[in-house]
């Protein structure tokens, strides 16, 4: 083989392709309907935007980033959607409130496993210019909801708050003096966070660490007076629209720009990594990013990550069926033509053979085709005004009349 794909990207055809589309497309009808619109942003940005936003010392900055110079500018493959909204919204003056949607692919270079990949697609809802808390429990809501919709169950929901910068800097000396004759315990990883990105030790995946932090104070417990307040009320809000919910008072998420409530959706039939939907508040990145003082909140979920929490006969969700039109001579052309614009009307796939072809040959390319039905259409179908048909799954045949093609069409 001269050439393979990068390690951790996939060629997406057939029914994975059907399946994430599925997604997709449910995703996008769901979210029009809630008010979200849509927003395309480009693959790449100015690489600082990404550094700013997330933050220096997290994992997408520090090691998974494909970050790249092109002339004198350097560039980053876009690894998440917040950052670039946002900018969009600032470069583009766009009023708020307002509701994004966005559904693309993002690059991280990070450990290929179950669900994870270094090319994937992201759904993203985005929420900029709303403060109340009952849009913590909307937003919550809605992933679940859409995540119901698509056939996906037993994944729990974990929330916590953490804070603001106010909050944060009365719990960093707490949380150090817990913590300053046990240094020499922690993994060199959380050593450093420390240091650089304290919050994030609660993050590490070492369970001797982990033990640690059991018994440390947590950010929930040193709220400031109003982020005691807006965290009560989204959980009682959460309570009003039904959502049964857990509070992990360690979920503090990987990226730098969240404030106050943060989420996470999680599955155990994703294994180590188990998170479907991350999010929450980040009312500070607007006004950081050069835009307007605007509260706003979202979140986002990996397609692949949705796709392993469905059951596993879960049909994509778009049905169409495959048509193959078999016709014998160049002389039936037109009529040919006609029956597969009706099946494609009806948003089947039809192909047509080669009217040169022998009835075998193009038989063959039916059956290569994996098509569902094959029609046959020759001069004996022509002189009755009739089309023969075939379900090539049950082997059933049966002629169609020309005049019932259309309403039969519709019932397949
Ligand atoms: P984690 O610690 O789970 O990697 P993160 O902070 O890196 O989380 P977010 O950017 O918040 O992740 O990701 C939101 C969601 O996007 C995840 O819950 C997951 O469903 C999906 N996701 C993240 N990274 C990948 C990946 N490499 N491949 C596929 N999906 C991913
Ligand atoms: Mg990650």
């Amino acid at each position: 083989m001269l050439y393979q794909k990068p390690k951790g990207t996939r060629d997406i055809y057939g029914k994975e392709l059907k399946r994430i589309e599925a997604v997709c497309n449910a995703a996008r009808s769901f979210f029009v309907r809630n008010g979200y619109q849509e927003i395309r942003t480009p693959a790449f940005e100015m690489a600082d935007l990404f550094i700013r936003s997330i933050g220096e010392h997290t994992d997408i900055v520090e090691k998974e980033n494909y970050t790249f110079k092109a002339g004198k500018r350097v560039y980053m493959l876009r690894p998440e959607g917040t950052a670039s909204v946002l900018r969009a919204i600032i470069e583009n003056k766009i009023p708020l409130p307002r509701r994004f949607l966005y559904i693309e692919p993002m690059y991280r270079k990070e450990r290929p496993q179950k669900g994870r990949y270094r090319e994937f697609i992201q759904i993203g809802i985005e929420l900029i210019g709303e403060d109340d808390p009952i849009y913590d429990a909307e937003m919550i809501e809605q992933g679940k909801r859409f995540l119901e919709s698509v056939g996906a169950s037993g994944f729990t929901i974990e929330v916590n708050s953490i804070g603001c910068p106010k909050c944060r800097s009365l719990y960093k000396k707490a949380l150090k003096d817990f913590l300053r004759a046990k240094t020499n315990v922690l993994c060199s990883n959380c050593t450093v966070r420390l240091d650089k990105n304290f919050l994030r030790i609660f993050d590490c995946k070492e369970q001797k660490c982990q033990e640690i932090y059991d018994t440390a104070p947590k950010i929930t417990d040193n709220l400031c007076a109003n982020c005691t307040q807006h965290y009560a009320t989204v959980k009682k809000f959460l309570a009003e629209f039904s959502i049964e919910f857990t509070e992990n008072k360690k979920l503090v998420r990987g990226l730098d720009y969240y404030t106050r409530t943060v989420f996470e959706f999680k599955h155990q039939l994703l294994g180590a990594r188990d998170t479907i939907l991350a999010g929450g508040r980040y009312d500070l990145l607007m006004e950081e990013l050069g835009g307007v003082n605007a509260p706003a909140l979202g979140w986002a979920m990996g397609v692949d990550c949705v796709i392993l929490s469905l059951p596993d006969e879960q049909p994509p969700l778009v049905q169409r069926k495959r048509f193959f039109i078999a016709t014998i001579g160049e002389g039936l052309i037109t009529e040919t033509v006609e029956l597969r614009n009706t099946i494609q009307k009806n948003d089947h796939v039809c192909i047509m053979g080669n009217p040169k072809d022998s009835v075998k040959r193009q038989l063959k390319k039916a059956n290569r085709l994996q098509v569902d039905y094959t029609i046959l259409y020759g001069e004996d179908e022509a002189k009755a005004k009739v089309c023969s048909m075939k379900d090539m799954e049950s082997g059933e045949q049966k002629q169609v009349a020309l005049k019932d093609f259309a309403s039969f069409v519709k019932t397949i």
